[in-house]
């Protein structure tokens, strides 16, 4: 080789038996042992001269030992020009002082062999598509310790190399994916620790990345007392139906990603007025389908969900006002028909008693024409209250006219409903009105009271009560008439 020091002479041996040490047939069985080992290897002398070049070495390279040895081409081997090899290296003893110049960043010291080197290297020029190979050289010393070769063992970590790589690439594009979203993302491998935590991740959560990376306590992010995030029951391979509980059943697989579930919950220390957060997790998987960690992301849907909380509060204020009568505040006669139909079917279907009241108070014309139509008006509100604090739980009461109410009693027989019409007409009597003059008015009502009957409509119910109502007025008012 050019610009090569002279090897130091040697003081005995010139051979590599002699190196080694070894009688002439322990060196042929050491020799035949390194032709047969499976391990690429090729032993070089102090003058760089192949003196072994194994036969798998010869497969792996190409070049067959009786082309390689006696003679100085172990370069041709591995590269398309000539340079030295790291046995060359050894040889030439400047492998402390040219490892970098040659292997720079490709290197470590051997934890095995005293002042030995491990190398993994690319090259380009093997095979077709080049290979990675994984090699050491230790040099072979005389009795007087002087260098009379060196020997290099080599192992082919072409697929190895290549998935590690793509390993790498692929976390790497991870990185930079979690990393460069503006979505909050963290990510946790197969062991549940946190590896990825992003900035948005931070400002959602005001956790630092730091606090989490390499950690389990992702959880503290959210909640105060440990327990398992989406992430989490993922890799864990828990079902909706487990863990349902853990999101009061908010808990749902994904219809847009595959194997992904979610959940929306509502965090009350985030933000100032607190935050919903709608969560997405799904599976990383390795080349052979099994998990290997999982992605969460989180959004904010606050805005949202004040959003349709408002519109569900004005929706339902707007079906309230449609069954509201306004003076009273009772429900008005249309709701009073839907569900008198209602209540007609499930007394049929279940063969359960219904009765209804229908009232109407007594001269308020009368009441009109003395003190006004204003408190006429205060005088219905006060009636319609004696009504609404005289009826049970699944009682209904309607203004359904004028001075008209009706009260609809399911579960009751017309007994009951009797009982209660008269409590009812009792309190009302019994409750003065002083109108804005000072005067004190007390009101009285006729009340009919009837029970649904096979082959009633709610046309015939409510007729029926109608009669009791006209009965009573004929019987001299204040009083409850019951139709049978
Ligand atoms: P009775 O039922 O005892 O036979 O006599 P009445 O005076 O109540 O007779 P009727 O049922 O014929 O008259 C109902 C009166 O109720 C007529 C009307 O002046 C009054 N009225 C109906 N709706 C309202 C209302 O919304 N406000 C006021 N102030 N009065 C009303
Ligand atoms: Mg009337
Ligand atoms: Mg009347």
């Amino acid at each position: 080789m050019k610009n090569r020091a002279d090897p130091p002479p040697l003081q005995h041996p010139k051979r590599l038996d002699e190196a080694l040490r070894v009688d002439f047939s322990s060196r042929y069985l050491l020799v035949e042992g390194i032709e047969r080992c499976p391990i690429p290897m090729f032993v070089i002398n102090h003058k760089h001269v192949i003196s072994v070049w194994n036969r798998a070495l010869a497969q792996l390279t190409g070049l067959s030992g009786e082309q390689m040895v006696g003679t100085r081409n172990q370069w041709q081997a591995f590269y398309s020009f000539e340079r030295p090899t790291l046995a060359d290296l050894m040889v030439d003893g400047t492998v402390e002082q040219e490892i970098d110049r040659y292997y720079g960043g490709k290197y470590h010291r051997s934890p095995m062999l005293d002042r030995g080197f491990e190398v993994s290297d690319f090259f380009p020029d093997m095979g077709e598509d080049g290979r990675w190979l994984f090699f050491t050289a230790v040099s072979l010393k005389d009795t007087s310790g002087y260098t009379a070769g060196a020997i290099q063992t080599l192992q082919d970590v072409t697929t190895q190399s290549r998935a590690e790589l793509a390993l790498k690439e692929s976390q790497s594009f991870l990185n930079q994916i979690v990393n460069g979203s503006s979505v909050p993302t963290f990510v946790i491998d197969r062991e549940h620790r946190v590896t990825h935590w992003n900035r948005a991740c931070e400002s959602i959560t005001g956790v630092q990345a730091d606090e989490l990376i390499g950690t389990r306590d992702h959880w503290r992010a959210f909640y105060d007392k440990k327990r398992p995030l989406i992430a989490d029951l993922i890799l864990s391979h828990a079902l909706e139906t487990d863990v349902g509980h853990l999101y009061d059943g908010r808990f749902r697989r994904s219809t847009v990603i595959d194997g992904a579930f979610e959940a929306d919950r509502y965090f009350p220390h985030f933000g100032e007025d607190g935050k919903w957060l709608f969560f997405t997790a799904a599976p990383l998987r390795d080349a052979n389908g099994k998990f290997i960690g999982a992605i969460e992301t989180l959004q904010d849907i606050t805005e949202q969900k004040r959003a349709e909380q408002a519109l569900r509060n004005s929706e339902e204020n707007f079906r309230l006002m449609s069954i509201t009568d306004s003076l009273t505040g009772l429900f008005n006669v249309r709701h009073f028909y839907e569900q008198i139909e209602i209540e007609v079917k499930r007394a049929v279907r279940y063969g359960r008693p219904l009765s209804m009241l229908l009232l109407d108070l007594d001269h308020f014309k009368n009441l009109n024409d003395v003190h006004g139509h204003l408190e006429g008006d205060r005088a219905l509100a006060v009636a319609a209250n004696v009504i609404r604090n005289n009826f049970r739980e699944h009682d209904t009461a309607y203004r359904y006219g004028g001075e008209e109410f009706t009260v609809l009693l399911p579960e009751t027989d017309i007994e009951a409903a009797t009982m209660l019409a008269e409590r009812l007409i009792k309190t009302l009597a019994n409750t003065p009105l002083t109108t804005d003059f000072g005067n004190v008015l007390t009101m009285t009502a006729s009340v009919g009271v009837a029970e649904y009957v096979a082959d009633d409509t709610a046309t015939s119910l409510v007729r029926r009560a109608d009669t009791g109502v006209y009965e009573a007025k004929r019987l001299g008012r204040n009083r409850v008439s019951v139709m049978r």
